[in-house]
Parts: C-alpha cells; sequence; structure tokens
C-alpha cells in the first residue's frame, strides 16, 4: 500500500497527490463548516472572489482605445491582430477545430463590440460582451472561444505596452517553470499497448505524471469495463509509485459504476479522477465526491460562474479544470481560481489541443498561486511556425517540465513571414 495521508475532507490521499492538494492553500475556515453562519461567509467571499478586478489597470495610465481588429487566416488557422489609436500591436492564435464553428460570432459579436473600446477595461468588456443584446443566448463553449480569442490578442497588446508577460498582467506572476503531464487520448485499445504508451511519454519527456482514459466517452459497456479494471492495476504496477497517476472518463458512467471504479482507483492510488459522470450532472458529480477516497476532477464544458460556484460551494469536485481558451480567457479563468482558493481547491486547469492551449495554461499557471504542480502539455505536435522570445525555439519539456515565457504579452513570436503572407477577412 501506498504511503498516505489524510487530507481536508477526511480522506486518504495518495502521497504523489500531496503537492496538488497543498497548492491550494488551507481553505477559509467557514469553508468545511456546515452551518448556516459558515455557509454564509463560504457565499460571501466566494462572491468576492468572483467579482473582484483581475486586470491591473494601474499599470496602464493612459487610454488604449482599440482602432482596429483584423480577423487573419492562412486557409486552414484563424489569427486575431488588434492594434490601439497609439499603434501597439497583439497578435494571437485561435484553435484551428473550433474557429470555423466560432467564426460568425467573432465576427458579428466579440470583434465589433471590442472595436473603440479601452482596453484597460479587459474585465467589463468581457462581461460586456456576454451580457450585450442578446448575446447571453449563446451561452456555451462556442460563445466563449469567440471572446477568448479577442482577449488573448488584447491582453498580448496589453502586455508589449508595459513591458510584462500575461501572467504579470493578471496577477503576480511567482512562476517561471513548471512540471507537466502528459495525456493519452486512447480508447478501445489494449491495456498493455496503452501502458506501453504512457511508458514511451514518460520516457521521452521526464514527465513525472500522465493521464489516461477510462470509460467508452459517455457510455460504457462490458468492453471497457475489461480494459478499465485490467489498465488500472497495470498502469501503476508498470509506471510505480512516483507516478502521478490521473484519469478522465469524459462522463462516461452512471453514478454507481464511477463509485466502483473509484474504489479501485483509490485502492491503486490513483490521484484524481476526473469527469466520472455526466459533466452536467451536478448532483451526481457530488455524489461520487462523497462516496470515494480521492479527488474528483471537473470543469472544462463549464462556462457558467454561478455553475462553478455550486460545485465549489458544495465540494462536488476536489480539483477545479477551467479552460482559458473554452470558457472565456484569463480574466474569467483567474475569477474561477480565485473561487478554488478560498475553499482551499487546487486548479488543474484543462488543456484545449490544436492550437496555443498549452502556452496559455503556462501564462495562466504563471500567477495563479493555487495551480497544481503539474499542467497538461500537448506543445510539441502542433506544427505552429511561431518561437517563444528570448529562445529561438519553440516550448520544449525537459526533464519533465517547461519553462514559460518571460516574453512580453503571450511572450511568443510567429515567423514574420508566415504572419505577412496570412489573409484578411472582413470584420
Ligand atoms: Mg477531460
Amino acid at each position: 500500500m501506498r504511503e498516505a495521508s489524510p487530507n481536508r475532507r477526511g480522506l486518504l490521499t495518495a502521497a504523489v497527490l500531496a503537492p496538488i492538494v497543498a497548492a491550494a492553500g488551507a481553505p477559509a475556515a467557514h469553508a468545511t463548516e456546515k452551518t448556516p453562519e459558515g455557509t454564509r461567509a463560504l457565499r460571501k467571499d466566494l462572491e468576492q472572489a468572483r467579482l473582484s478586478p483581475v486586470l491591473k489597470r494601474a499599470l496602464f495610465p493612459d487610454p488604449v482605445i482599440i482602432e482596429t481588429l483584423e480577423l487573419l487566416h492562412d486557409g486552414a488557422v484563424y489569427y486575431i491582430r488588434v492594434r490601439s489609436r497609439d499603434g501597439a500591436e497583439g497578435f494571437a492564435m485561435t484553435n484551428r477545430r473550433l474557429a470555423p464553428l466560432a467564426k460568425p460570432i467573432m465576427l458579428k459579436r466579440s470583434l465589433p463590440y471590442m472595436k473603440g473600446k479601452d482596453a484597460r477595461d479587459l474585465d467589463a468588456l468581457v462581461d460586456g460582451v456576454f451580457a450585450r443584446g442578446l448575446n447571453y443566448k449563446h451561452q456555451g463553449i462556442t460563445f466563449w472561444t469567440a471572446v477568448s480569442w479577442v482577449e488573448f490578442a488584447i491582453l498580448d497588446m496589453l502586455g508589449n505596452i508595459a513591458g510584462l508577460p500575461v501572467g504579470a498582467l493578471i496577477g503576480d506572476r511567482t512562476l517561471n517553470r513548471t512540471h507537466i503531464y502528459y495525456a493519452s487520448g486512447n480508447r478501445g485499445n489494449a491495456p498493455e499497448a496503452e501502458v506501453a504508451l504512457l511508458q514511451s511519454l514518460i520516457a521521452k519527456s521526464g514527465a513525472k505524471a500522465v493521464k489516461f482514459k477510462l470509460g467508452d466517452r459517455l457510455d460504457y459497456s462490458d468492453a471497457s469495463n475489461a480494459r478499465d479494471e485490467a489498465l488500472i492495476p497495470m498502469a501503476r504496477h508498470a509506471l510505480g509509485d512516483k507516478t502521478a497517476l490521473f484519469v478522465d472518463a469524459n462522463s462516461s458512467f452512471d453514478v454507481s459504476r464511477a463509485i466502483e471504479t473509484g474504489r479501485m482507483l483509490s485502492a491503486h492510488g490513483y490521484d484524481f479522477f476526473e469527469e466520472p459522470v455526466r459533466f452536467d450532472d451536478f448532483d451526481g458529480t457530488k455524489a461520487v465526491a462523497d462516496a470515494v477516497d480521492l479527488p474528483i476532477a471537473g470543469g472544462e464544458q463549464e462556462t457558467s460562474h454561478f455553475r462553478y460556484r455550486w460545485l465549489i460551494e458544495n465540494d462536488a469536485v476536489q480539483i477545479v479544470q477551467p479552460d482559458v481558451l473554452l470558457g472565456g480567457g484569463y480574466v474569467r479563468a483567474t475569477r474561477i481560481a480565485r473561487m478554488a482558493a478560498v475553499a482551499g481547491k487546487p486548479i488543474v486547469p484543462h488543456i484545449s489541443g490544436w492550437g496555443l492551449g498549452f502556452l496559455h495554461i503556462l501564462h495562466f499557471a504563471s500567477a495563479t498561486p493555487n495551480i497544481g504542480p503539474y499542467q497538461e502539455f500537448k506543445g510539441d505536435k502542433d506544427g505552429i511556425p511561431y518561437e517563444v522570445i528570448g529562445s529561438g525555439a519553440p516550448l520544449q519539456v525537459a526533464n519533465g517540465a517547461v519553462d514559460i515565457p518571460t516574453g512580453p504579452g503571450l511572450g511568443i513570436r510567429f515567423d514574420p513571414d508566415y504572419v505577412r503572407a496570412l489573409k484578411q477577412v472582413e470584420v
């Protein structure tokens, strides 16, 4: 049996997880008090966290009026370029899978809304674009991605003006390097093949943590159960006690199967169990969390901060997983992180594949005090023509960790010839 220590829920936590729980710091005393006074105090603190300003406006004494916003593309990938009235510039890549779907929202909603506004009002702009007209009726990931990309470009521009990386604009940048974990996206392969893949991911990167899939994505079957039951002990045995192991069920199970699986994971010292039941079955998620001895992680599909507040307030998830790209950007992800911190919960951000999701996780991690010790990384297979300012190379993993860019804004530079050749979409 692995070494274990009590966590704040009075349960047993695998030793590898200890840094993740410790990352969150102690919860406010009333976060664990189940009295009416404790509940009211917790709600008050969560609201204060949700509503407190994020962008450090004091860094920008003069107005930064957004004069132009351009949507550019290379035929497959879209980019956003913003310029201020005074000639400052910001540039951000979109996600190639989601941008074609979100393009009409960018063209008709998020880009026109930001035009002519003062970028220093970023917190209010992110709220305003949602509240304007009937935009709130489109709430969800497709809407918020169309806001995130604009926010990234604006923050890149503000970082260029201040000479600071994004993390320093939204908080105190305290992290320059972070450990990473790799996630396998496989389902349906043989357990032996999956373990071999996880071993190869660890061997090539030095990662000390990996994640793999369970269930059958929003479903499970006799075949997926058999794979899960073989894979869970096999992966632990093959990868050893010092590797942090995470699993993601992508909403596969009903509550009883999730509890059964959770107990199996717990018996083998797994470190978190992501989306055990349908992501929007909050009661079900809480029922699983209450019944098993390992942390439940979730949040990647969620874009409502009131629903995030419920998940945190009711301890339905113990690890909170906002996605900077899917959820509206850094300002909104920071609000979630601050709510989680009130309840002593760590953040392990969800990553958006296909794009620079890993870059945004790094900047977000650099300024989020309750960030977990391992960030998901997919940075070596996107083929994006960029380099980290100052290094002349793309982000690279060494000994299981990656340096967080320190240059202004997003801290990267695209190949100038590539950018010059991009075509413009009329906004
Ligand atoms: Mg997931």
